[in-house]
């Protein structure tokens, strides 16, 4: 217990007058410390990164500065935690100084970015160079195998689609997947059309 991968309104609660570390400098990262220390006693966040100000927008960076609950470890990292049935304390490297701190932390909230688990398509389907799926007009025609181009969220692969957070130049956001799950739906359907015209022509 103790560990979230997200940071809700009732997790923030929970965290009252409590010791909590933030991992990750990204604006979910940046937005729950903000959230948090509504609650919580104190507020750690730990990123690997030089500043916050590469990866979080200004306004959020601006807001992390101003409060006194909120302390920012840059070129940091979590490398441990324990506890008695529940996260009691973690330890946190720097990566500039090599010193290692336990601090007291009752709550972990891991808010880093996203990556792919596309390995096992790699002789199936283009994917970019961080393993996420070609799609529309990024894929490269050259392989493609039919007279018209791919359809929105389409893969290299006539008739497989994809949507969200697995695709390539996709902005990684709950809408956006959301949405395109949607497009595709239409554009399955007219897949099938496509097909039983074929079919029915030949
Ligand atoms: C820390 C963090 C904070 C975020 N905060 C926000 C936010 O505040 N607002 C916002 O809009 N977005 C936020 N996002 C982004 C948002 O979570 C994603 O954009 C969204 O979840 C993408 O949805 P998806 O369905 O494409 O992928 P996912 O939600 O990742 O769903 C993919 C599903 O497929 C499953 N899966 C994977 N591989 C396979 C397989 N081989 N076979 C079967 N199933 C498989 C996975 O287990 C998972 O359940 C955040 C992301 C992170 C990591």
């Amino acid at each position: 217990a103790g560990v979230f991968y997200g940071a809700s309104t009732t997790n923030a609660r929970e965290m009252t007058g409590s010791e909590v570390v933030v991992v990750g400098a990204g604006n979910s990262g940046g937005q729950a410390a903000v959230d948090l220390a509504r609650y919580a006693r104190g507020v750690t966040i730990v990123t690997r990164g030089a500043s916050l100000a590469a990866t979080m927008s200004a306004y959020l960076v601006h807001e992390i500065e101003v409060n006194p609950r909120i302390e920012v470890r840059v070129e940091s990292e979590v490398v441990a935690g324990g506890g008695d049935g529940e996260l009691e304390w973690l330890e946190i490297d720097s990566r500039a100084t090599g010193e290692r701190r336990r601090v007291a932390a009752s709550g972990l909230f891991v808010l880093i970015g996203t990556e792919s688990r596309t390995t096992w398509l790699r002789e199936v389907l283009q994917r970019d160079d961080r393993g996420f799926v070609l799609t529309g007009s990024d894929v490269d025609v050259a392989s493609w195998s039919l007279p018209r181009p791919p359809y929105a969220f389409e893969t290299s692969v006539p008739g497989v689609f994809a949507a969200g957070d697995v695709r390539a130049n996709g902005v990684k956001r709950v809408a956006a997947a959301a949405g395109e799950g949607a497009v595709t739906v239409s554009m399955v359907h007219r897949y099938l059309a496509d097909l039983s015209r074929e079919s029915g022509a030949s």
